[in-house]
């Protein structure tokens, strides 16, 4: 399936800047940038830069570990930046049973309103 085969997605296009985006925050690992189609007043997605084999969290592996650990500090830096610390919410959707839709690892950093629990 699409889901599995490692081929390249929209991803590739804003890492290399083909596709603009509007970038929230970037080193040389990671790049932070505003969802599309925002779920909330601040939804910004952090990607490893290095897809790696990382197409989603379920298929990672112990090599991984570290570009993991940076993305989900990446996270915290970023909620900082928007002024969200003090309540956000990182969601990461992995296979389709999970409404993932972009098979290059991302996690989801939504805040800026009352967020819902269950997520549904
Ligand atoms: P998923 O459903 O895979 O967890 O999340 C993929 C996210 O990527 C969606 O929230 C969608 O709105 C966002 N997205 C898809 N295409 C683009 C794009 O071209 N630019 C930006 N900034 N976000 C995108």
């Amino acid at each position: 399936s699409d889901a599995d085969s490692g081929a390249p997605t929209i991803f590739d296009k804003i890492i290399s800047k083909e596709i603009p985006s509007n970038i929230v925050y970037e080193d040389d690992k990671v790049l932070a940038f505003r969802d599309i189609n925002p779920q909330a007043p601040v939804h910004v997605l952090i990607i490893p830069k290095l897809r790696d084999g990382l197409t989603e969290l379920g298929k990672a592996e112990a090599r991984h570990g570290e570009i993991l650990g940076q993305l989900l500090y990446a996270a915290k830096i970023v909620a900082e930046k928007e002024g969200i610390v003090e309540g956000f919410r990182v969601v990461i959707n992995s296979g389709a049973s999970a409404c993932q839709s972009v098979y290059h690892l991302h996690l989801h950093v939504l805040g800026g309103r009352q967020m819902k629990w269950p997520p549904g």
